[in-house]
C-alpha cells in the first residue's frame, strides 16, 4: 500500500486508504478462513472507513503453523546476529523513511493529533536500530573450576512469540514489541487492537522490503475475546507479551497459567505528579498539563493524578485550570490541535461516565464533557477536578482520557501516601529543587518508573515496566531479550566425572570383589 500525504483539510483523509484489511500469514495477504470481519471507524465521525478480517481460531492456526515452520526449518533462527542484524537496520531505515506517511494512517485511525504522532515512526525506527546493535553486543557468562568443570549460558531463540498490542500509539507499541522477539531470533504472530488496525499493514510491506523471511512475522486482526484469546491458549506459542488494561492482564495471565508461558505484561496506571512547594513551578505546571493531556490522555504513564503542595496549591491549581482551558481541542489533521478525538464511541462514553462520576467527587474548574464546537466524533474537553479525595474513583481507577483529579497534601509523608494509594504501579513523576526529597521520594515511591524534575523521556537501555497492577516482568535493554530467550547452562567436566557408585555392590559380591 503506498499512501499519499495531503495537505490536512477539514475532513482529511489519508491518499489509498485501504477499505479491507487482511491477515499476513506466512507472506501472504489473506482473508479470515470463514470470510468474518469486523467494521474498522474513524474517530472523527464514527463513519465506518474500512473492515477487517476478523480472525477466528482457524486463522490463528495458520498463523502460528507458519511462525513454527519458520522457526523450526526457517533461516531466521539460524542466521548469525549480524545477519539478522543487518535486516534490522533495514527494517529500521524504511521505518524511518515512511515517518510521514505513518503519522497521517496513525492520525487518522486513532484520533491523534498529527503533530504527536509525527515523530512515532522515528521511534518506532530507534527500537529496531537499538535491539539491531544490541543483538551483535549480547555476550553471555562461562565460569571455568579451574581443573574440573566449564559451565556456559548456550542462549537461544524460544520459538513463536504471540505479541498483543493495544490501540493507543499502535504502531509504536507494536515496534517494541517486535524489535526484539525477531532480534533475538523468534517468529511472531502479533494481534493490535481492533479499535486502531490500520498502521499495523505497514509492517508486512516493511519487512518484506527489508528481506524479512516469510513466515517470521504473522499478523492476524480480530477481537481479543476470540483472536487474542485463542493466541494465548495455543500450544505452540511459549511466550505472550501483552500491553493493555490490567484486568485483560489478569484474564491473559489465568489463560496461560496451565501451560507456564512465558508473560510480559504492560498493563494500566493511574501515576501520581507530586508538585512540592519548592519546585520549578513553570516547568511543573507545563510537564503536568502535557503529561495528562497529550495523546488525548490516552497514555499508559499519563500523570493523571496531580498532587501539590498546600502552601502553592490555591495558585497552582488555578493556573492548571486555566491552561486545560486554553488548550486547543481540533481535528486530528490540523497542526494546531493539542487534543484531538478519542480513540472510539465505546471509550469516549467511558471518559464521558467518569467524568459525569467526578462531578460528585470532585470541583470542576476546566471541561466536564463533550467539547464545544464538535457535535459530533469522541471530542472530549480537557477536564479538570480539583479536590479530589483519595477515595474518590476518579483518584483510583485509570480513565484513559484528558481528565485530570488534583489533591493537596501537607507534606512528604502525606504526598507519598497519597501518591502510593492506588492499586497501581506504573509511573510518578516528582517536583522538587532538593535533591535529598527527590531522591529519597522516589525510593519509597511504589512505580516501575519515576521522572525527577523531567518528563516521560526514557533511554532505551532502561527497565520499562510497572509494579503492582501495572505489569509484570521488565522489558527495556537486554531485559527485553532475556524475555525473548531462553538461558542453558551447559557443563562439562574437564576431569575425570567422579560420580557414587550407585548399584556396584552387588556386582562387586557377583565378581568376588571385597
Ligand atoms: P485492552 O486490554 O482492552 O486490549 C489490549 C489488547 O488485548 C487488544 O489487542 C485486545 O484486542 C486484546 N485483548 C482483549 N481481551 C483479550 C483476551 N481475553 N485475550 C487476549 N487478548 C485480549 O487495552 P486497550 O484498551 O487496547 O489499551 C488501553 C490500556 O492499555 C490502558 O489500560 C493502558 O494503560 C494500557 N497500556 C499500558 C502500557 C504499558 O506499557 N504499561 C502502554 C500502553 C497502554
Amino acid at each position: 500500500m503506498t499512501t499519499t500525504v495531503e495537505t490536512p483539510s477539514e475532513h482529511f483523509v489519508p491518499g489509498n486508504l485501504p477499505t479491507h484489511l487482511q491477515h499476513y500469514i506466512n507472506g501472504e495477504f489473506v482473508d479470515s478462513i470463514g470470510g468474518k470481519t469486523f467494521d474498522v471507524l474513524e474517530p472523527v465521525s464514527n463513519q465506518k472507513y474500512a473492515t477487517a478480517a476478523a480472525g477466528q481460531a482457524e486463522d490463528v492456526d495458520l498463523a502460528v503453523a507458519a511462525a513454527k515452520q519458520a522457526f523450526t526449518a526457517g533461516p531466521w533462527p539460524k542466521m548469525l546476529p549480524r545477519e539478522r542484524s543487518r535486516v534490522l537496520h533495514k527494517i529500521a531505515d524504511i521505518v524511518e523513511s515512511r515517518d510521514d506517511e505513518l503519522a497521517y494512517l496513525e492520525s487518522y485511525d486513532s484520533g491523534l493529533p498529527i503533530t504527536q504522532a509525527k515523530g512515532q515512526a522515528l521511534r518506532a525506527a530507534e527500537n529496531f536500530r537499538f535491539f539491531a546493535d544490541l543483538i551483535v553486543a549480547q555476550e553471555d557468562n562461562a565460569f571455568k573450576v579451574p581443573g574440573r568443570q566449564l559451565n556456559y549460558v548456550n542462549r537461544k531463540p524460544i520459538g513463536v512469540a504471540g505479541l498483543i498490542t493495544p490501540w493507543n500509539v499502535p504502531f509504536m507499541q507494536e515496534s517494541w514489541k517486535l524489535a526484539p522477539a525477531i532480534a533475538a531470533g523468534n517468529t511472531v504472530v502479533m494481534k493490535p487492537a481492533s479499535y486502531t488496525p490500520l498502521s499495523a499493514v505497514l509492517w508486512p510491506e516493511i519487512f518484506r522490503e527489508a528481506g524479512l523471511p516469510d513466515g517470521v512475522f504473522n499478523l492476524i486482526f480480530g477481537s481479543g475475546g476470540i483472536a487474542g484469546d485463542y493466541l494465548v491458549k495455543h500450544p505452540d506459542v511459549p511466550l505472550i507479551s501483552f500491553t493493555g488494561d490490567s484486568s485483560t492482564g489478569a484474564t491473559i495471565s489465568t489463560a496461560a497459567a496451565p501451560q507456564f508461558k512465558g508473560l510480559s505484561l504492560e498493563l494500566g496506571g493511574k501515576s501520581p505528579a507530586v508538585v512540592f512547594a519548592d519546585a520549578d513551578i513553570e516547568a511543573a505546571l507545563d510537564a503536568t498539563v502535557f503529561s495528562v493531556f497529550s495523546l488525548n490522555g490516552e497514555r499508559c504513564t499519563a500523570g493523571s493524578r496531580v498532587l501539590v503542595q498546600r502552601d502553592i496549591y490555591d495558585d497552582f491549581v488555578a493556573r492548571f485550570a486555566q491552561r486545560a482551558k486554553n488548550i486547543v481541542v481540533g481535528l486530528p489533521s490540523d497542526p494546531a490541535t493539542e487534543v484531538g478525538s478519542l480513540v472510539h464511541p465505546n471509550h469516549f462514553d467511558n471518559v464521558m461516565n467518569y467524568i459525569e462520576i467526578g462531578k460528585t467527587e470532585g470541583r470542576l474548574l476546566a471541561g466536564g464533557g463533550r467539547a464545544e464546537g464538535f457535535p459530533t466524533g469522541n471530542y472530549i474537553a480537557p477536564t479538570v477536578f480539583a479536590d479530589v479525595s483519595p477515595d474518590a474513583r476518579i483518584f483510583q481507577e485509570e480513565i484513559f482520557g484528558p481528565v485530570v483529579a488534583i489533591t493537596p497534601f501537607e507534606d512528604d509523608a502525606e504526598a507519598l501516601t497519597l501518591a502510593n494509594n492506588t492499586k497501581y504501579g506504573l509511573a510518578a513523576y516528582v517536583w522538587t529543587s532538593s535533591l535529598k526529597r527527590a531522591h529519597n521520594f522516589a525510593h519509597a515511591i511504589e512505580a516501575g518508573m519515576v521522572w525527577l524534575n523531567s518528563n516521560n523521556v526514557r533511554d532505551l537501555r532502561t527497565p520499562f515496566g510497572g509494579v503492582k497492577a501495572s505489569g509484570l516482568g521488565r522489558e527495556g535493554g537486554y531485559r527485553s531479550v532475556d524475555f525473548y530467550t531462553t538461558q542453558q547452562s551447559v557443563q562439562i567436566t574437564l576431569n575425570e566425572s567422579h560420580s557414587p557408585k550407585f548399584g556396584s555392590v552387588a556386582d562387586a559380591a557377583v565378581s568376588g570383589d571385597s
